[in-house]
């Protein structure tokens, strides 16, 4: 068994295949026992700190929500402005301080590079719950989770990602994931929002298949999966240039119904107009699925992080 005892969660790349396979199955254990009991003792005594500079529902709350289950207590920043940020304390500082509080820290910044800035300063682990248009190494993992649970495999697979592969930090982290499982990747996007060139030199580099194009439904019928994304509205500097691509790609009814392949649906969540709700009795929409099972992924990873064997 590998430990990731005391480490830092920054990045999709600082994973490797085994240390994903065990997050797995830990996580498949932890949900297992949840379905015979509410809660674990396995973190009784210890504390989770979440420290949220930026909006959060399903990423604050299903960390809160594991760690409880896990037997463990919470401390969470009411909000950005409530807290010493406000005064300009910087995220080192306040990070180093949450440490003397706190076993965990999970932290999630509009800045890409905080979350690290964080881990820097203090002696306990730190999770980046995303910085800014950077990283979401978590959401990744219980995606990672979720496609396995869905195609019953990650070999072979064939995943189109689209929307905003510019700035969705979720699509960043999950590509490193999937470069590990040799997925072919189709980026759809609207020109002005395609996937970071650093992440598809790096990703070529690896030998991985790759194609970039604005045809959703063509890469959708050579896909077995679609990962949705939102256009990220808080990343772009005016808002026209935002009205410009909103709405650019929805799946709807009608796409589902010319669809030739079956196909799996996900979506990091929230949506805005992406994916119209009359998709989401599709069998294959897993985008709520994909919710419950973040609660188990990231159970796994803080009894990991905290040195528990699960
Ligand atoms: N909830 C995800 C994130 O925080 C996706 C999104 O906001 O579009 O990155």
């Amino acid at each position: 068994m590998l430990s990731l005892k005391g480490k830092d969660i920054l990045h999709g790349n600082q994973f490797s295949k085994r240390e994903i396979e065990e997050i797995m199955k830990a996580a498949a254990y932890l949900e297992k026992e949840m379905k015979r009991k509410d809660s674990l003792n396995l973190l009784k005594g210890k504390i989770l700190a979440t420290l949220f500079f930026e909006p959060s529902t399903r990423t604050r709350l299903s960390f809160e929500t594991a760690m409880q289950r896990l037997g463990g207590g919470v401390i969470s920043m009411a909000s950005p402005e409530s807290s010493s940020a406000a005064k300009g304390e910087t995220v080192a500082d306040t990070a180093r301080t949450v440490s003397q509080y706190a076993d965990v820290i999970v932290i999630r910044h509009p800045r890409i590079g905080s979350a690290k800035e964080a881990a820097d300063a203090a002696p306990i682990p730190v999770i980046n719950a995303g910085d800014g248009a950077g990283q979401h190494p978590t959401q990744a993992l219980l995606d990672i989770f979720t496609i396995r649970r869905e195609l019953g495999s990650l070999k072979n697979l064939a995943v189109s990602m689209v929307g905003d592969l510019k700035n969705g930090r979720t699509v960043h982290a999950l590509v490193e994931l999937l470069s590990l499982f040799q997925a072919r990747l189709y980026f759809v996007s609207p020109l002005e929002l395609r996937m970071p060139e650093a992440i598809t030199f790096s990703l070529k580099q690896k030998g991985i298949e790759i194609e970039e194009t604005e045809d959703l439904p063509k890469a959708a019928s050579k896909s077995d999966l679609i990962y949705m994304t939102r256009i990220q509205k808080e990343r772009f500097e005016d808002l026209s240039g935002y009205e410009r691509v909103k709405g650019h790609y929805v799946i709807d009814e009608n796409f589902i119904a010319g669809l030739k392949n079956k196909i799996i649906i996900m979506h990091p969540l929230p949506r805005v107009d992406e994916i119209s709700q009359k998709v989401d009795d599709y069998p294959g929409a897993a985008y709520f699925r994909q919710v419950r099972n973040g609660v188990y992924v990231r159970m796994a990873l803080l009894a990991m992080l905290l040195g528990k064997r699960v």
